[in-house]
């Protein structure tokens, strides 16, 4: 359908993105969050701080390695952490490895 190609950005990626971010506003991803937020005790599991209003909602498996076959990790709360933005920015490898050592199942399914 569309002909525009955006040269910075697979066009998978910007889809996946997309839906990630409509599913954030929606009634289903706010309960997610909500159910993340109080898992985590409202706490960055990185730095151990109270959640900033203006946390980020982080994916373990990164949206720009998904594709077809597994951009349901994009909305799937195993696949979710909140951070505070400092950290997410600056120290997302961490978490990785925090939450391996927690869940192991999850991770056999990230990593599928
Ligand atoms: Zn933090």
């Amino acid at each position: 359908m569309g002909t525009v190609t955006n040269p910075t950005l697979p066009n998978m990626t910007k889809t996946i993105r997309q839906t990630f971010s409509n599913w954030r506003k929606s009634s289903n991803g706010q309960s997610a969050i909500q159910i993340l937020k109080r898992s985590q005790r409202f706490l960055c599991p990185s730095c151990l701080q109270h959640l900033p209003q203006d946390y980020h909602v982080h994916h373990l498996f990164p949206i720009s390695k998904m594709d077809s076959s597994n951009s349901n990790l994009a909305i799937d709360i195993n696949n979710l952490v909140l951070l505070c933005p400092k950290c997410n920015l600056s120290q997302g490898a961490k978490i990785d490895t925090r939450f391996s050592d927690l869940e192991p199942e999850d991770r056999v399914s990230i990593d599928g």
